[in-house]
């Protein structure tokens, strides 16, 4: 069986091979772009090469791209444990020209690596193109010999690319695998497209456009392509697995998991080990990179991601921290293609564990509330939006916490009355400040203190530069 490893490794071979420059992933935290709360895409390092900002010695580059989609509009939190393609943390292996080939060299090379040197059956692939998009669909036809009910038109977004309001875009054009019809889900399109059954392996994007401004979009003078595949989906495809989290990049750890825990990886408790596994893919790879759990911004993220992972733990049965002990299972799968995992080893290890000794002491009390107060509810009912707030404030479960537990039994919660709670705390704390004296002084403090969170921080709710659609 080919491994993971093998399989990234034959991607970035066969496009040095074609003449495109290995270029090293960039880290998680984007260097140049505030805007970003996470590297998301592959082609979030190559941005200002894009717009003709940077120029590189080479016009070709191939990258297995680190990405983390759990904050912001590319947020994938809330579908782990719940879809077979999605993790917080994956990579995206992808090929680019800058100004260099365009459409019909990228359509080409999707198609040989994937089907010759990975050998996929091309009955099992098929195709999106954007409709409006004639020539993309007239490549299919001729380079892969797709027949006409297997190159899907789509005419949304979804095929349409843009980098932000303004600047390069263009149409997309989406490879997918059929998984088989044992398995839900419809093509792509259709109504029942998210399920698992037609999966998105490979997204090509042809920079051909610029927007100028809301109205004007001009064609670029040298066109470009960026594309992504993830590599756990395709790994998925040649190892015979229908889902991510049966490979061996994740299956290592899950099954650490079940070795430290106790508890079998496939049983009952099988969407646990996943959640667990694939958040601590994203801790360990965000604090290699230099975030550090925290009350706000990216620390707030990794924080949340690192609760959730706990509460699995929690969930099944085991009390003392026991992530940090899969830290060598992901180290030893993943450290010689990232060595800066390997580097960060012990501060991984070593922050884990007292994440997991500060939060076990009110994860269990905590939960013993919630239970008390969920088992009140009747289905699908909606927990009261204070309970939510002092879960928040004493025990100090964030928001989506609460609700990922609820949501896995049908609950929900009232954020509103949870967002009341939270004001009339801060009301409260503004008039017991007996302060300076110095009213101008006060009203900033407060000012920044409700902007900043103070004690959370829900997102970046606007990013201006986007990685793949
Ligand atoms: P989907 O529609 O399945 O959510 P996407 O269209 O959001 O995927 P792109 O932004 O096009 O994904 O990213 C390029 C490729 O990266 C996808 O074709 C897929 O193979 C992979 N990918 C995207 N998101 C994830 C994820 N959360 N986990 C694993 N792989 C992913
Ligand atoms: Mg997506
Ligand atoms: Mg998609
Ligand atoms: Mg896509």
């Amino acid at each position: 069986m080919i491994t993971g490893n093998e399989i990234r490794r034959v991607f970035l071979d066969y496009f040095a091979k074609h003449g495109h420059q290995t270029v090293e992933s960039s880290p998680l935290v984007p260097r140049n772009d505030p805007t970003l709360m996470f590297t998301n895409a592959g082609m979030v390092q190559f941005k200002n090469v894009f717009t003709g900002n940077e120029t590189r010695p080479y016009n070709r580059a191939a990258t297995s791209q680190k990405c983390v989609r759990a904050g912001g509009k590319h947020n994938d939190l809330e579908n782990v444990g719940y879809t077979a393609r999605h993790h917080t943390f994956f990579e995206m292996m992808g090929n680019f020209s800058f100004g260099d080939y365009f459409k019909d060299v990228a359509i080409e090379h999707a198609w040989n690596l994937i089907t010759k040197e990975y050998g996929v059956p091309e009955e099992k692939l098929l195709v999106t193109v954007y409709s409006e998009d004639e020539e993309a669909a007239a490549l299919w036809r001729k380079i892969a010999g797709l027949s006409d009910d297997r190159i899907i038109r789509i005419s949304t977004s979804d095929n349409f690319w843009s980098m932000g309001p303004t600047g390069p875009c263009g149409p997309c054009s989406e490879i997918f695998y059929d998984h088989g019809d044992h398995i839900f889900g419809g093509p792509p399109g259709s109504p029942d497209e998210d399920g698992d059954r037609f999966i998105e392996i490979w997204n090509l994007v042809f920079m051909q456009y610029e927007q100028i401004d809301a109205q004007t979009r001009v064609d670029l003078p040298k066109p470009s392509i960026d594309t992504g595949m993830g590599l756990e989906r395709i790994t998925a495809v040649l190892q015979g697995k229908h889902d991510n989290y049966d490979v061996d990049l994740l299956r290592t750890i899950i099954e650490a998991s079940a070795h430290e825990t106790g508890v079998d990886a496939d049983g009952d408790h099988a969407v646990s080990h996943r959640v667990i596994a694939d958040h601590l893919r994203s801790t360990a790879f965000l604090i290699a990179d230099g975030v550090l759990p925290s009350n706000e911004g990216r620390g707030y993220v990794l924080r949340r991601i690192m609760r959730r992972a706990m509460r699995h733990v929690h969930k099944l049965g085991v009390k003392d921290p026991a992530i940090y002990k899969l830290v060598p299972s992901l180290v030893g799968m993943m450290g010689t293609a990232f060595p800066e995992l390997a580097r960060a080893e012990a501060l991984i290890t070593e922050t884990l564990k007292l994440e997991e000794n500060r939060f076990g002491q009110t994860l269990d009390r905590g939960m013993k509330l919630l239970s008390a107060e969920t088992d009140k509810l009747g289905d699908k009912g909606t927990l009261n939006g204070e309970v939510a707030f002092k879960l928040y404030d004493t025990y100090g479960f964030p928001l989506d916490l609460t609700q990922d537990v609820l949501r896995g039994q049908g609950q929900s919660v009232d954020i509103e009355g949870f967002n009341t709670a939270m004001e009339q705390q801060r009301a409260a704390a503004r008039q017991a400040w007996s302060g300076s004296g110095d009213a101008a002084t006060e009203k900033v403090w407060f000012e920044i203190q409700e902007r900043v969170g103070g004690t959370e921080f829900l997102g970046y709710d606007t990013e201006t530069a986007e990685g793949q659609i």
